[in-house]
């Protein structure tokens, strides 16, 4: 068994920071609407680009949920396509990571409907 606490403990931390993200995002989506002078077109792109962070970061909050989830079954860390251990080295860098290296790749390949 590997232990891979600590990457529950990131999950957690980054969820922590994307409820909070999204919070500040919602707020200053209201800030906006509130105030009388706004350059329209301004205030569209800025609309327009926290409206794609807040759907990144839901995006991202859910795939951790969703990892967080497989920690308390005990899959955490195992490719959900075949079942192999996804090196720890990805889990570094993606620590929701859903994937091993080669189904990520085939999976690419394919393309995602
Ligand atoms: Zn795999």
């Amino acid at each position: 068994m590997r232990d891979l606490s600590r990457f529950k403990q990131r999950l957690e931390e980054t969820r922590e920071n994307l409820k909070k993200r999204l919070k500040a995002i919602e707020g200053e989506g209201y800030q906006h609407v509130g105030s009388e002078e706004v350059d329209i077109a301004n205030y569209m792109n800025e609309m327009d680009s926290l409206f794609r962070e807040k759907e990144e970061s839901e995006k991202t909050l859910k795939r951790v949920e969703r990892a967080l989830k497989r920690f308390e079954k005990g899959t955490y860390g195992l490719c959900v396509d075949c079942g192999k251990e996804i090196s720890e080295e990805r889990l570094e860098i993606v620590p929701f990571a859903e994937r091993c290296i080669e189904c990520e790749k085939k999976l690419n390949k394919v393309g995602r409907k």
